[in-house]
């Protein structure tokens, strides 16, 4: 293994054909370390015809791949999974150094990415089809499914690797090839996925990499060798990914923003609450599409509550995502740390009492790097931009409601739906919550219910765009189409041509 890629004066090319492509582009992005508030290096942005490579070298690939039988693919997932096992660390490494996130959330993330890898290692039984035999005339009638073609996946920032695995293992054991665009904020971590995919085995163009902007996304977006296309990022892009897939006849999944509420109910352990809000609202700095950004705090708990968060929040650490100890790295780049500094601005003008400034008291090891710490705003309002729109920092919102029943209009309300919390001790409120709620992931005294590889993800509303979640069965239902075959032999077949529809009595 190589990672030649990783020298820190090396351009960020795209992966084709099993081997790193610097194509003929001249445009290029620049690669922040946002801890130290620096340019670390650039990533080529692909032009059309780059992305035609990638799409010829795929659908090549795509011919012998998909005819590999089920358990040989699952074969080579097994040793990726091993080798992705065994580099946790290195992964962690580079999105840490382009993302910010902590050394142990970005290996966090690595473990939850492997899980989908571990998941898609069970091809041949999540392909097997339905059998009826002998349902008349001789004819034996089964489904099979069928991969699609070339698929592309467009990733965002705060995930360089799990998202990006919650689509490729399962498109590769369904039998796809793949075609990864990830965001050009963070885009090494996809270089060295490919190179381990390549180390497990898997042939030259069943996986690519397209490094680039809305050029290469359009690109992909129009090929017609495209089947199908995966989307994770902020709404107006899903909504737009959606429909222009859609236009160009492919199919789309198109996972969207977030705004995640976590009612907290009287009953409540106050400070198990508190804890589960801390962790939610400020890990990975709030870029997270399941962190909590909105605390729902029902009837009279709200300043016991507040005060709970408020000193927990108070003491977070906050520094480079490579020291030890650390709770909140820096944010991506600095136009978004400048963006979620704005809402700030913006609450404060719009009569939200800020009780936790983010922006001031930075400790001095910050530096230059694009960091601010936890803001916490009580008397949030509904009517509020700082309610309405994801933020997308470390920014919580309280919003104090008179019952359980506002908490849950409230939230039913809101335009997206991606995941919600619920602390209570009362079992009926808990099964009250979980009927009613319109939201596509829920936890109860869970604050974060991301599910496993094996059940799927997805948000509700504008949350998600398409009909299937990410990965679990759901992911094998995306990644195939269905195919029904009625099959009799000569000897059965009745003297005569038939002029009614067939029925047995
Ligand atoms: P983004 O929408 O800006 O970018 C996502 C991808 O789309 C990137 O690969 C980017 O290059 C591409 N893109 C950006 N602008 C485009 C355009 N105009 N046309 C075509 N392609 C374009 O999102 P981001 O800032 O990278 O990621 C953060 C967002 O992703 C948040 O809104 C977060 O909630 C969301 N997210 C959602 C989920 C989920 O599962 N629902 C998971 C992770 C992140």
């Amino acid at each position: 293994m190589s990672l030649a890629h990783l020298d820190p004066l090396a351009r960020i090319g795209h992966w084709i054909n099993n081997e790193l492509d610097l194509g003929g582009s001249q445009r290029v992005a620049p690669v922040f370390d946002p801890a130290q508030g620096a340019q670390a290096r650039e990533v080529i942005l692909a032009e059309a015809a780059d992305v035609a490579r990638a799409v010829a070298s795929s659908l090549k690939a795509f011919g012998e791949w998909s005819e590999w039988a089920p358990q040989r693919r699952a074969r080579v997932l097994f040793k990726f999974k091993d080798l992705v096992d065994r580099h946790t660390k290195d992964l962690a490494r580079l999105i840490t150094l382009e993302h910010g996130k902590t050394l142990p959330d970005a290996a966090g993330e690595v473990q939850r990415g492997l899980e989908v890898i571990e998941f898609a290692c069970g091809a041949p039984q999540l392909l097997k089809g339905q059998h009826s035999h002998g349902i008349g005339g001789g004819i034996d009638h089964w489904s099979q499914r069928m991969p699609l073609g070339v698929v592309a996946g467009i990733t965002p920032f705060n995930f360089p690797f799990m998202v990006p695995m919650w689509m490729a293992p399962m498109a590769l054991a369904c039998g796809n090839a793949f075609i990864l665009k990830p965001s050009e904020r963070d885009p090494s971590a996809s270089l060295l996925t490919a190179e381990l995919l390549r180390e497990a085995g898997l042939p030259p163009g069943v996986f690519n990499v397209v490094q680039g902007d809305k050029l290469a996304v359009d690109a992909l977006l129009s090929h017609p060798d495209i089947s199908a296309v995966s989307f994770v990022g902020s709404t107006p892009i899903a909504r737009y990914i959606y429909e222009t897939a859609a236009h160009h006849g492919k199919r789309a999944q198109a996972l969207g923003g977030a705004k995640n509420h976590l009612i907290v109910m009287p009953d409540a352990d106050l400070d198990q609450a508190a804890d589960g809000l801390i962790g939610a609202a400020y890990g990975s700095a709030g870029e997270r599409c399941m962190a909590i950004s909105v605390a729902v705090v029902v009837g009279d708990v709200a300043d016991e509550l507040i005060e709970r968060v408020k000193t927990r929040a108070a003491k977070l650490t906050i520094g480079s995502g490579l020291t030890e100890n650390i709770d909140i790295g820096p944010l991506v780049t600095a136009a978004h740390r400048d963006r979620v500094a704005g809402y700030i601005e913006t609450g404060v003008k719009e009569g939200a009492s800020l009780l936790l400034d983010g922006r001031q008291g930075l400790p001095a090891q910050c530096g230059n790097g694009y960091f601010l710490g936890a803001s916490l705003f009580d008397h949030v309002t509904p009517a509020m931009s700082i309610y309405q729109d994801e933020i997308f920092g470390p920014v919580l919102c309280v919003v104090r409601v008179p019952t359980f029943a506002a908490a849950v209009a409230l939230i039913n309300d809101h335009p997206f739906g991606n995941g919600v919390s619920l602390y209570t001790r009362d079992g009926g409120t808990a099964q009250a919550f979980v009927n009613r709620i319109k939201v596509g992931m829920v936890g109860v005294n869970v604050p974060i219910p991301v599910p496993m590889a094996w059940h799927s993800f997805g948000g509700w509303k504008q949350s998600l765009f398409g009909d299937h979640h990410a990965y679990g069965e759901e992911g094998v239902r995306f990644y195939t189409r269905y195919k029904s075959v009625m099959q009799r032999w000569p000897e059965s077949i009745a003297k005569g041509p038939e002029f009614v529809m067939p029925v047995n009595q």
